[in-house]
């Protein structure tokens, strides 16, 4: 069996701070043995978490993701290759095939996030997104979960969860256990018999990604000149 927190943030995200070996660590606290790294439109901390856990020789897959923004919200990509720029979600969701990567829709009806209306998607563009995230631990509320796993079962899509850990503490708070298989990959990550679990996080959550935001742009403002 696979544990597996498929959403989470690092310090490569513009609203998160945490140090990617902190993730790392918590993901082992919680007794992960699967995390993906996805950064904000970026996939260097999921390449670094990559290193890391191999130095550490932890029995711990990285799965390399993005939360990648598009034009008709935020969609999550696992096991790419290449960073997969911000765009309009049909090209976002070509260049996502070419490199073999999975589609989900992150946290679909929490339009505040930038959440993807599922329901008023263009068939073809929704034949595109295998799985629905259906377990968002940060939604501010429960509905907007229940709206997702009846949308993905009513659609017969693959059902994913996640934290979406903006701090080292999250993470874990949302997992999905896969069955009768030993490592994930493309298509186990759709496939597999899978059971969802977690908690929602307190709302208070939210303040770690605000403080980091503020503090990162008084990082910018005081960083003295010369030192970008
Ligand atoms: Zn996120």
């Amino acid at each position: 069996m696979i544990k597996a927190d498929l959403h989470t943030h690092t310090i490569f995200s513009k609203d998160s701070l945490s140090r990617v070996g902190d993730v790392i660590d918590a993901a082992a606290k919680a007794g992960l043995s699967a995390i993906a790294i996805t950064d904000h439109d970026s996939i260097e901390g999921a390449l670094e978490a990559q290193r890391v856990a191999r130095r550490r020789n932890l029995p711990l897959q990285v799965i390399l993701g993005e939360e990648v923004r598009t034009d008709k919200g935020d969609l999550l990509v696992y096991f790419v290759k290449k960073r997969i720029a911000p765009g309009k979600l049909g090209g976002v969701l070509a260049e996502a095939k070419r490199q073999g990567a999975v589609c989900c829709a992150a946290h679909p009806y929490d339009f505040a996030r930038h959440g993807i209306a599922l329901g008023k998607l263009p068939a073809p563009l929704l034949a595109k997104i295998g799985c629905v995230e259906v377990f968002n631990a940060r939604v501010p509320m429960p509905s907007q979960n229940a709206r997702a796993m009846a949308f993905a079962l009513r659609n017969r899509l693959a059902l994913l969860a996640g934290s979406d850990a903006h701090h080292p503490s999250e993470v874990g708070a949302a997992y999905v256990e896969f069955y009768g298989v030993s490592a994930l990959d493309a298509a186990s990550l759709v496939g597999a018999h899978r059971k969802i679990g977690g908690k929602s996080s307190s709302p208070f959550v939210r303040f770690y990604s605000r403080y980091a935001v503020l503090r990162k742009k008084l990082a910018g403002l005081f960083r003295p000149r010369g030192m970008d």
